[in-house]
């Protein structure tokens, strides 16, 4: 089976700071994928060259079978066109810490745009869609609502549901929950868990151990830009066999 995401040996650079040290990872289908460390370990820049938003300088990144901004012919590298990076991406969606919304949007517009605005779709037929994926992450009665009118918990469940909107097969979200007040990080975690069963595959970065023990089907905790520890959720948590592992569990949990 073709794994969703592989990372060989990634490193990542900025100028002379060596950020991702050769991260070797795979991610299957349908899993949830837990990515944890501490802050400045490398776990956005790794979501972020995985959505294209930064080039990796070394190794070789895979998303569901195909090089990430790069086709290889021979042992040849030559960079995709625009139009290709832009297909690539489309099949990615990614939540972020804060929710960026379009705040001239209803949360129904959010949702529609891209699938209008990069696959071209009719509004109705995207309207359609939108109003269904709002039900799903518990909205429907908030379509009509501004992104200001709405809770910070709210924002994030439209932001999923703008992602879902392109159908998207892998999902990247980098610490959905980080920015909200404690009483509203369990819708969204419950919208998380509810993708994860209906079969989405998902990389989380999250410090949310109950989630990741829980949800997880596999996590792995980054530090300094080098994968210390991977495994089974419940095994690294209970169990950490590195003194680094260790040493940050006993700050988050
Ligand atoms: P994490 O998400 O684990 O907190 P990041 O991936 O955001 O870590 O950052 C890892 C390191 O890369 C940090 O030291 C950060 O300062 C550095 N970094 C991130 N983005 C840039 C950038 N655009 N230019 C220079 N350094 C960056
Ligand atoms: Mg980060």
């Amino acid at each position: 089976m073709t794994a969703m995401v592989k990372a060989e040996g990634v490193h990542k650079s900025y100028g002379p700071v060596q950020v991702l040290k050769g991260i070797d990872l795979e991610v299957a289908p349908r899993e949830v994928f837990c990515l944890i460390g501490p802050s400045g370990s490398g776990k956005s820049t790794f979501l972020r060259c995985i959505n294209h938003l930064e080039k990796i300088n070394g190794g070789r990144l895979y998303v569901d079978g195909e090089l990430v901004g790069y086709r290889q012919q021979g042992n040849k590298l030559y960079e995709l066109k625009d139009r290709e990076v832009a297909a690539q991406r489309r099949d990615i969606g990614m939540v972020f810490q804060r929710f960026n919304l379009f705040p001239h949007m209803t949360a129904v517009e959010n949702v529609m745009e891209a699938p209008v605005q990069v696959k071209r779709e009719t509004k109705s037929v995207a309207r359609e869609r939108a109003l269904r994926l709002l039900d799903r992450v518990g909205l429907a009665d908030k379509a009509g609502n501004y992104p200001s009118q709405l809770s910070g918990g709210q924002q994030q469940r439209v932001a999923i549901a703008r992602a879902l909107a392109m159908e998207p097969k892998l999902m990247l979200f980098d610490e959905p929950t980080s920015a909200l007040d404690p009483e509203l990080v369990g819708d969204v975690l419950d919208v998380m868990r509810s993708l994860a069963e209906e079969g989405m595959t998902m990389i989380v970065v999250t410090h949310e151990m109950g989630f990741a023990r829980e949800v997880g089907d596999s996590l792995v905790f980054m530090d300094n830009g080098v994968v210390v520890e991977a495994g089974n959720p419940r095994d690294i948590l209970t169990n950490p066999q590195h003194e680094r592992t260790k040493s940050f569990l006993s700050k988050v949990l």
